[in-house]
């Protein structure tokens, strides 16, 4: 090998060695974030432009800005003094660990069982809202989650989806309460009156 192509190889190492670290402590400005809008005090959802932050990284620099706001295009020309909340404490600024911090521990608020942890893949829980509606919480916009949150319960995704039917297609489904009356506990049909569990279809 060449002194030239070992000067090179010494070189691009270097670089890297200088640009990694910076690059890496900027992975955690990644995402949607939650932030108090410093003029109104509400929540809002921001997004830190990540290329502009990148490049900037890569020149030596340090080049924290919005690319997108839940108040723009009205706000469009604020200060972005909320940049430094996300800057100081981006992990609780994340909506994602918002929603997992929320839902960590408790359980379904219509069949009892654990929320699983949510994926990325996986099929997520819901929120049982003040309206007794389910909703995705990663459907809503990020900065109404707060309020929504507020008050509502959490539902595992098969309980999403069998409420979510039955609210749009109340003819399609006859609804009979479960509770845990069976011998061993199980879940078995309310059925005071003795009728038999059915499920019709119209016709
Ligand atoms: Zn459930």
């Amino acid at each position: 090998m060449s002194h030239e192509l070992y000067l090179l190889t010494a070189m691009v190492v270097l670089a890297l060695a200088y640009v990694a670290p910076r690059l890496y402590r900027l992975r955690v400005l990644r995402g949607t974030m939650l932030v108090t809008c410093p003029e109104n005090l509400k929540p809002a959802a921001v997004k830190i432009n990540m290329w502009r932050a990148t490049l900037a990284a890569i020149l030596g620099r340090q080049q924290i800005e919005l690319c997108n706001c839940s108040r723009w295009p009205e706000n469009r020309d604020c200060p972005q003094d909320c940049i430094c909340e996300v800057v100081e404490d981006p992990d609780s600024h994340r909506v994602w660990n918002i929603a997992t911090h929320w839902f960590k521990g408790k359980e379904c608020a219509c069949c009892g069982k654990p929320i699983t942890r949510l994926g990325h893949l996986d099929r997520r829980p819901a929120l049982l809202d003040v309206q007794k509606k389910t909703v995705e919480w990663d459907k809503l916009p990020p900065e109404k989650l707060p309020e929504t949150l507020w008050g509502a319960k959490p539902v595992c995704w098969n309980c999403h989806i069998a409420e979510s039917f039955l609210r749009e297609h109340p003819d399609l489904v006859t609804y009979r309460p479960w509770e845990k009356g069976g011998p061993l506990g199980e879940y078995q049909p309310h059925t005071p009156d003795g009728e038999e569990t059915t499920k019709r279809h119209a016709a």
